[in-house]
């Protein structure tokens, strides 16, 4: 059994199915990119796997553990927002410390925690801004930040770099490269950016109207596409 397993997933909103039946094994340490237009269903599969919204039918296994029942905080899963959902009456410390807080660690674990996360992603200066004095791309980190002190098992990123410019998400790319080269810790991002998309992913996940097209290394599905809807979204010549 891989170290993530969606089996026969299924998700409607009323009579609506949202998710039509993702099966899909993901790696341990693996850098795994769902990519598709808006709206055929990347959020909602994000939001399942964190626990925030309900599956209809099929599961979901992390560690050979059923995750179906289990609430969010206990699945060891940490979410990255667009819209960094920081919280803005708090300083960069106490927003990157909160989640230590709220499990009650002591205070020199969480010190000494947030030192190390904001020497990673380069925040050790800013500790004591609040949100609304740092920059969309400072913000995205505190929101990383925010999520690796917890230490997941894995990350789900739901196109955390769209609010950025295009030089800053080049750059922001480049960081995700490395911090996931860093921890080896198993990533999901969503993004509708082809771009991005190829950069990133050890595997590649294509999806549209809630089914998955084509999951594989990107130079596979740029090769060999299986569909013309993949070709044309990984700008395949066929
Ligand atoms: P994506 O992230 O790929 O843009 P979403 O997962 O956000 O797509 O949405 C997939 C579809 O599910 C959309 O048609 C959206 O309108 C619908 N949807 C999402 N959340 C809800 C909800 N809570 N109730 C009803 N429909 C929803
Ligand atoms: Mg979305």
């Amino acid at each position: 059994m891989a170290f993530l397993e969606i089996s026969s997933l299924s998700k409607f909103f009323g009579n609506l199915c949202i998710l039509d039946d993702i099966d899909l094994s993901i790696e341990r340490g693996e850098f795994v990119v769902f990519v598709g237009p808006s709206g055929c269903g990347k959020s909602t599969l994000l939001r399942i796997i964190s626990g925030l919204e309900e599956i209809t039918s099929g599961t979901i296994t992390i560690e050979g553990e059923v995750m179906n029942d289990i609430e969010p905080a206990k699945r060891g899963t940490a979410m990255v927002f667009q819209s960094y959902a920081l919280y803005p009456h708090m300083t960069i410390f106490q927003n990157v410390s909160f989640g230590l807080r709220m499990a009650r660690k002591p205070r020199d674990f969480i010190a000494e925690r947030v030192r190390q996360v904001s020497s990673i992603l380069q925040l050790d200066k800013l500790l004591d801004r609040r949100p609304a004095q740092l920059s969309g791309g400072q913000k995205q980190r505190v929101a990383i930040g925010r999520a690796i002190v917890r230490e997941p098992r894995v990350f789900l990123f739901d196109e955390p770099l769209s609010n950025l410019d295009a030089e800053l998400r080049v750059q922001m790319r480049a960081e995700l490269m490395e911090l996931h080269r860093r921890l080896g810790t198993t990533m999901i991002y969503v993004t509708h950016d082809q771009v991005e998309a190829m950069t990133l992913a050890d595997k590649m996940v294509v999806m549209n109207g809630g089914r998955i097209q084509q999951a594989g290394a990107p130079l596979a599905l740029y090769d060999d596409p299986d569909n013309r809807f993949v070709a044309g979204f990984v700008g395949s010549p066929r």
